[in-house]
């Protein structure tokens, strides 16, 4: 006989979402864990240090719109500082002919940005939790049903037991990654399987300049291209263009040996020879990232599954909950899809039928 460490709900994924319900749950009393494969919190929200102490530039999201007021909330109320994105300037078009200069900015929508990096709003929510809350390098890789009802939750360092599981996970990774023990129903597997990977199969290059010199060329940074590698461009400069850096996104599929140069070969002939040579060049492929990507990632493109009614549903006999972007019924794919999906998950544990067995205490698990 052993004991058990028990918790009232766990939480797969400390990504925007699982932080959220987190969040929630903490801010109901409820004693509630996190558990994150990674070393780091965010999931795609992930951001680098520049010199500058308080700016960084983003390998995962970038901006948000508005209307999305769980985003504008959660960085007002955690003093993460937001700006405008830099719109003024004319476009650049690529094609195989050549390069061609539109007049104005025919591709940025107006959005906002955050100063320190969007990785900083995952940073906050999770300072926000108790000590103890948030365990990283913690990967979980299989989720049964407990001896005493509720569900064992294992990880290489021990299995936990919870009354509640709320997996914010990519379903098509947590089918990939953790193993359920066939328990859930066909049509379930069959859709989780199936549901992209919001921006999963895409590779993500910032390059950062000692300044953003396009602008004095009357340049908006922005850019889109029919050659490629790099499909579309924007600026990804700081507040004030600082630090100084354009960004842009490739499919996966298209990249090649030789792509960091064929990428800065291509933003020379865009933005001129100083684009040729960045500072860094930093190039992010979420479509290698194991705790990201299922091995189908390039496969999944049927995005009508986003926000399906059986994500909104509790699987597991009213024990799992489904989170993540992908499960969001607005705002799906944004962060802001993800944080109310967190919340959608962590009301759902709250209105459930209180469990008979007290789950605030160590249950015992059967001997082995
Ligand atoms: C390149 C790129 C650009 C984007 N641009 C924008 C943008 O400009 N604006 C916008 O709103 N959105 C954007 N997005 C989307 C945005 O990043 C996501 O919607 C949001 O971050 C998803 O949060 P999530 O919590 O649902 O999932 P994730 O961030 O993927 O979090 C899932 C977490 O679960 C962890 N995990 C996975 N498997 C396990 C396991 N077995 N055990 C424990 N933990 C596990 C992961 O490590 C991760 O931390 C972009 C995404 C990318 C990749």
């Amino acid at each position: 006989m052993s004991h058990q460490e028990s918790h009232d709900v766990i939480v797969i994924g400390a990504g925007a979402a699982g932080l959220a319900a987190a969040t929630v749950l903490h801010a109901a009393g409820r004693d509630v864990i996190v558990l994150e494969a990674r070393d780091r919190v965010g999931g795609r929200l992930l951001s680098v240090p520049t010199a500058h102490p308080e700016r960084a530039l983003d390998l995962g999201a970038t901006w948000f719109w508005d209307g999305e007021e769980r985003v504008q909330t959660l960085a007002a109320g955690s003093g993460v500082a937001t700006f405008d994105q830099h719109l003024a300037g004319d476009t650049m078009l690529q094609e195989t002919t050549g390069t061609r200069r539109l007049t104005g900015n025919l591709i940025d929508a107006p959005s906002r940005r955050f100063a320190a990096g969007a990785q900083s709003l995952a940073t906050a929510l999770a300072a926000g939790l108790p000590t103890g809350a948030l365990r990283l390098g913690a990967p979980v890789t299989a989720v049964r049903s407990g001896g005493q009802g509720g569900l064992d939750v294992l990880t290489p360092a021990g299995t936990l037991h919870t009354e509640h599981v709320i997996l914010a996970v990519p379903p098509a990774l947590a089918l990939e990654r953790i193993d359920f023990h066939n328990a859930f129903p066909a049509d379930l597997v069959r859709l989780a399987q199936f549901t992209p990977v919001w921006m999963g199969a895409v590779v993500k290059v910032v390059a950062h300049y000692p300044t953003a010199f396009w602008r004095e060329d009357g340049l908006a940074g922005a850019a889109f291209s029919r050659t490629g590698p790099l499909q579309e461009i924007h600026d990804m400069s700081g507040p004030g263009g600082e630090p100084a850096a354009l960004f842009g996104f490739a499919h996966a599929r298209t990249v090649r040996p030789g792509f960091e140069q064929a990428v800065t070969a291509q933003l020379a002939r865009l933005f001129g020879p100083a684009a040729g040579c960045p500072a860094a060049l930093h190039v992010q492929d979420w479509s290698g990232e194991r705790w990201t990507a299922p091995s189908t990632v390039q496969r999944l493109a049927d995005y009508s599954l986003f926000g399906h009614p059986l994500y909104q549903r509790p699987a597991l006999d009213g024990s799992l909950h489904w989170a993540s972007t992908e499960t969001a019924t607005d705002h799906a794919g944004h962060i802001e899809g993800a944080l109310a999906s967190g919340e959608r998950a962590a009301r759902a544990v709250l209105a459930a039928p209180a469990d008979v067995s007290d789950t605030a205490q160590d249950v015992i698990a059967p001997s082995g």
